[in-house]
């Protein structure tokens, strides 16, 4: 049945319907077992890519979709809402391609953007290192000029898509200011002194395989330097916008998810000699869930037209991310309840749902970082 949407225009209701059929199809009933084995899903993201889905908002001139971003989110959220890892990992991807689409050079552009919005190649973020997660201005992974090249020295942590991607767009030091210090590089996998550590042995979600990233002399090219040195900070705080409304779709998808296997489970189990979707408390129950996930929808679909729109969207972006994040963990929560015991096992998605909802309060700026970004818009 899925989610009775209002998209833009014919396109959306097309690709939206294409989404849907290859999440129901062919992501949702690979979900459990890859998770269970932390296996990654390239065949996913191939999949994705030939049917145009891996650059849905960027350009047609690169093999874009030149979607607005309120399709490419519910995009986003249906894929989740089948296999949130892969949600992830798209909503990932599509903030590093948006760095690239935003501050290469026309030149830039036109050698790499083709193959990443085409979907044959992944990308990596690599922002976040050992002792610089909330405040990025702790970055100490170095930049040094040699000549024509950058010479990297430092260690990048918890990168999704780690080892696996194809590509790693860098924030590395190339001056002392903690936050005017700090510039972009384009590195490809396969780049000398670029090596991964173990993939971390995380709560859930499990096929975004994250990795710590480490460059211990790695060569790169200036031509590769995305944005004027300096610009670092400002390159990564614009793409996180975007990205925190990827990571509110993907926390609408799981939300959704849960809410559909909680009222379908209360459909069929009986106690008391009737379903326990008859009782009151716990309708009232699968009534705040469902308030909880379309407030989340609501929140991210109204960033995103602003957004479209051209308008500034910082503090909607922050507030989708907050209020999606912090739902998926309630109706989560709730919804294993709604399962009792059986909730509670391996054998009913909803305790992967559960485990898969911690995270987005705490990746792309913890919920606390999200507070503070929306307290001071309201004093600036
Ligand atoms: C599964 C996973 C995938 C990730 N993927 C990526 C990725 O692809 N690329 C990347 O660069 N990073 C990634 N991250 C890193 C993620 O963005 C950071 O974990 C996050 O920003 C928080 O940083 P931290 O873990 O160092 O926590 P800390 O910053 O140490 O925070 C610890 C606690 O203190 C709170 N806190 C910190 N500062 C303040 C403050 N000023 N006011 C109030 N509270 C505060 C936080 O909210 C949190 O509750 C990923 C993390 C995980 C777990």
């Amino acid at each position: 049945m899925g989610v009775d949407r209002l998209l833009r225009d014919e396109d959306g209701v097309a690709l939206l319907e294409l989404t849907r059929e290859i999440a129901t199809q062919e992501l949702a009933p690979r979900a459990a077992e890859a998770e269970e084995q932390a296996r990654f899903p390239a065949e996913a993201y191939q999949l994705l890519g030939r049917s145009g889905l891996m650059g849905l908002p960027f350009a047609e001139a690169y093999g874009g979709g030149e979607q607005p971003y309120e399709t490419y989110l519910q995009v986003v959220e249906e894929i989740a809402t089948a296999w949130p890892s892969v949600g992830v990992g798209l909503s990932v991807h599509t903030l590093t391609v948006s760095v690239l689409a935003q501050h290469g050079t026309a030149e830039q552009r036109d050698t790499w953007l083709p193959r990443m919005v085409g979907g044959e190649w992944l990308g990596a973020y690599c922002l976040s290192e050992p002792q610089a997660g909330s405040d990025v201005s702790g970055i100490a992974t170095k930049a040094v000029k040699d000549g024509e090249e950058y010479v990297v020295h430092g260690v990048k942590q918890w990168i999704s898509n780690g080892s696996c991607a194809d590509y790693y767009i860098l924030f590395a030091r190339t001056g002392e200011d903690p936050k005017r210090g700090l510039s972009t590089f384009l590195v490809p996998d396969g780049t000398d002194g670029m090596t991964f550590g173990a993939p971390e042995r995380k709560m859930g979600l499990h096929s975004d395989v994250t990795t710590p990233v480490l460059f211990e002399g790695a060569r790169i090219p200036a031509s590769q330097r995305l944005g004027q040195e300096g610009d670092g900070m400002k390159v990564a705080l614009s793409a996180l916008d975007g990205g925190r409304l990827g990571i509110a779709a993907v926390a609408t998808g799981i939300g959704q998810a849960a809410l559909d296997h909680a009222v379908a489970y209360a459909a069929e189990r009986r106690q008391f000699g009737r379903p326990i979707g008859d009782f009151q408390g716990l309708q009232f129950l699968l009534a705040d869930m469902a308030a909880e996930v379309e407030r989340a929808r609501a929140t991210y679909l109204y960033a995103a037209r602003l957004k479209d729109a051209g308008r500034p969207f910082s503090r909607q972006a922050s507030i989708a991310k907050l209020t999606a994040t912090d739902a998926a963990m309630r109706v989560t929560t709730d919804a294993v309840q709604v399962l009792g015991g059986n909730g509670y096992t391996q054998d009913y998605p909803v305790e992967r749902l559960f485990r898969d909802a911690k995270v987005t309060q705490i990746f792309e700026g913890t919920n606390q970082i999200q507070r503070m970004v929306i307290g001071r818009s309201l004093f600036s």
